[in-house]
């Protein structure tokens, strides 16, 4: 194990390359070559990738080096490499949600997201590897074999994104795309070490993001640095058409906000969080409230018992979305089919077949939640939680304008660890899950190590659409880190 925050190779970031290769000074194709290389060396240890696409990378990078040689700016990620999770639309080439129900099902179309990454520049390098259809936070749930983490590969890299975090944190690619509906990018960031951020619902366009629980999910970024985040997630945000609940809205942009500190800023610290986090990630986390009162933030005690709830909330809100989400993998639309005698029996012996245990137990809970006799008692109970969990937020943010909280209560654990208890999985997700459900934005950035020398990840949850406010205090906390 070496550094934290850089088990694998590369100091390079997304900055500095898009830098030179804008300025002519290397060639794309060199840049996606080394990537390439570092991937064939080490990702079958670690399973970060269900498909590399390294004829597709080399091509898009000479392209792009042809253009700059014609002089024309080939954009702000100028030959980036970049891996997307594989629940992420491409047009042409599979994209499984590591699912064997989607078969070799190749989507008509591209991500609103993957067309924005490619107008910048950047350059595709894989699918990642997730727990099927976003459900997990170990990547363990994956049809394909979970991902193990770059810092301790007996370790999980935590999920659902875990594939992108490892691909970050192993040098595969200084940024990666995930998705978050219950803290599906903080958590795997905070367990490999990297940046990671859930932007404000409706920041990012979902349109070809394949749904989970469509008013919960956002795609953010992963990065091994601060501004490598927000050179990313300016270039995915940005009003949609085609998403119904994209905000009408220019994409973020950061602006100086990296550098103007924290003086002033009034810091929540959360007197009422669930227990839970083990005593490694909390010394961290009291570390880096020190750390910022030092640089001259406030820091202020505040209640937010959405905590408490968010938890049992979510288990209702997104089993159900994703039960009816997921009723359009039937054998007929999608990818594989398992023949029967008639419809019937071929839709049952389909989806029993494609799905594994983690998405059938969460059909069974939302349809269950769903049912007529019980629709009230647990669903509209659930929604109505819902809004006076962003009662508690808008009422914390009267009197602090960020919180602090830890981003996973523990560093990354065994593989096998918490596979077959699923509560013992859910808990992983006690501090994310809340912004998930009043849609503000939350990130997490790596702040020194924990037990066993594994990286520790600290959240900061900001307002809606106060993106630039987070990642000033993400950027001295990344500056000060120990
Ligand atoms: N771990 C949570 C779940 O399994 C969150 C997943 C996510 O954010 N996609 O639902």
């Amino acid at each position: 194990m070496s550094d934290a925050n850089d088990p694998g190779h590369g100091g390079e970031t997304a900055a500095s390359i898009a830098s030179d290769v804008r300025a002519g000074v290397v060639d794309a194709l060199d840049v996606v070559e080394r990537h390439l290389a570092r991937i064939a060396e080490r990702d079958d240890e670690i399973h970060a990738f269900n498909l590399v696409l390294a004829d597709e990378a080399r091509r898009r990078a000479s392209e792009l080096d042809e253009l700059r040689a014609s002089g024309v700016d080939p954009g702000p990620l100028a030959g980036v490499p970049v891996a997307l999770k594989d629940n992420v639309c491409t047009r042409g080439i599979p994209t499984t949600c590591s699912s064997r129900i989607l078969g070799d099902w190749r989507p008509p179309y591209d991500a609103t997201v993957v067309i924005r990454l490619h107008d910048a520049g950047a350059v595709v390098v894989g699918k990642t590897n997730l727990d099927e259809f976003a459900m997990g936070s170990s990547t363990e749930n994956s049809a394909f074999g979970p991902t193990r983490n770059p810092h301790d590969t007996t370790r999980v890299p935590g999920g659902s994104s875990g594939g992108s975090a490892a691909a970050v944190a192993a040098g595969f690619a200084p940024i990666a795309l995930g998705s978050d509906t219950g803290g599906s990018i903080r958590q795997p960031a905070a367990l490999c070490g990297t940046v990671g951020v859930k932007p404000t619902y409706g920041l990012v366009s979902r349109l070809g993001l394949v749904a989970f629980g469509s008013s919960l999910d956002q795609i953010g970024p992963f990065a091994r640095t601060v501004a490598d985040a927000a050179l990313a997630l300016q270039a995915i945000s940005g009003h949609d058409p085609g998403d119904s609940t994209s905000i009408e809205r220019p994409p973020f942009d950061v602006g100086g906000r990296l550098d103007v500190g924290v003086a002033g800023t009034r810091v929540g610290r959360i007197t009422d969080l669930p227990a839970g986090a083990s005593p490694d990630v909390q010394s961290r986390l009291d570390e880096a409230f020190d750390v910022l009162a030092v640089n001259g933030a406030e820091i202020v005690d505040v209640e937010v018992p959405a905590f408490g709830y968010g938890l049992t909330a979510y288990y209702l809100i997104a089993p159900a979305e994703a039960s009816s989400n997921l009723a359009r993998f039937d054998g007929v639309r999608f990818g594989n089919r398992v023949s029967a005698p008639d419809t019937d029996r071929m839709y049952v012996a389909t989806r029993t077949d494609g799905f594994g245990d983690e998405v059938k137990r969460r059909i069974v809970l939302g349809t269950y939640a769903l049912s007529a006799g019980y629709y009230d008692a647990y669903y509209g109970r659930a929604q109505r939680v819902r809004r006076l969990i962003a009662n508690d937020f808008a009422a914390a943010y009267a009197s602090c304008d960020v919180l602090l909280t830890p981003a996973s209560p523990t560093v990354a654990f065994a593989v096998g660890d918490k596979a077959a208890d699923p509560l013992a999985m859910y808990l992983c997700d006690t501090y994310t899950i809340p912004s998930n459900l009043s849609g503000d934005p939350a990130m997490s950035v790596p702040f020194g190590t924990g037990d066993a020398g594994l990286p520790v990840g600290v959240q900061i949850l900001a307002p809606a659409l106060e993106e630039a406010r987070m990642f000033a205090v993400a950027a001295e906390l990344e500056r000060s880190a120990p």
